[in-house]
């Protein structure tokens, strides 16, 4: 039987792959919430916002698989094929590298990411924007958290223009964080 195309069993594959790999993490804020719920709503606020494109939205589910889990490109590109694979490790950092160089390269880096990872990347920071306003990883402080706003908004700087409601939605996101933090 020939295999036929079905985004959604491709989109379920990534969910499910992503899920397998994270399943032993979790999330820094004080409930320690599943590693999942954070790339599935890294992929949902994309969809939400008009993504509708395979690619992004599976590089999306399984953008944190490579930094923070043992999954190799090459995984990556025999599961899913070579451009997810290359959209994910665009957007994964060099853990190797201390953790205040691998913060200024994601800012350096922005502005020369595939519209893929421009995507993937807004949609990761507005979702962990309105996690450290709501949610924060336990123990940070008003400054740190502040700190983290500021990193993010370089970084989207550089990820403008490829997609207006996207960006709109990361400006509303942000903003209401700054209002929470204010004081
Ligand atoms: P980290 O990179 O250690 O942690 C933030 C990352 O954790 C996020 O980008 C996200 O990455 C992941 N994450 C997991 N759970 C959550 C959650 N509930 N909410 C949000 N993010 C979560 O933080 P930084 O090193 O960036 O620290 C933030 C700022 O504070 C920096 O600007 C740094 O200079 C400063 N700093 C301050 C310190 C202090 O003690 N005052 C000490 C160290 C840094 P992902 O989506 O990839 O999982
Ligand atoms: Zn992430």
């Amino acid at each position: 039987m020939t295999k036929t195309e079905s985004p959604t069993r491709d989109v379920l594959h990534a969910a499910l792959f992503a899920a397998d790999k994270h399943r032993l993490q979790t999330r820094k804020d004080a409930e320690a919430s599943p590693y999942i719920n954070h790339p599935l709503a890294v992929a949902e606020v994309l969809a939400r916002h008009g993504v509708s494109d395979l690619v992004t939205l599976q590089a999306a589910l399984l953008h944190d698989t490579v930094e923070d889990t043992e999954t190799t490109g090459e995984e990556l590109e025999r599961a899913f094929g070579p451009e997810i694979a290359r959209v994910v490790l665009e957007v994964s950092d060099d853990k190797s590298l201390p953790k205040e160089e691998r913060k200024l390269l994601q800012i350096d880096h922005a502005p020369s990411l595939s519209d893929h990872a421009k995507l993937v990347k807004l949609g990761d920071k507005i979702c962990n924007v309105f996690d450290v306003a709501s949610n924060p990883p336990a123990g940070w402080g008003l400054e740190r958290r502040r700190e983290y706003l500021d990193w993010t908004e370089a970084v989207v700087d550089g990820c403008r223009g490829v997609n207006e409601a996207l960006e709109a939605q990361y400006d509303r996101v942000l903003a209401e964080a700054r209002k929470a933090l204010a004081g």
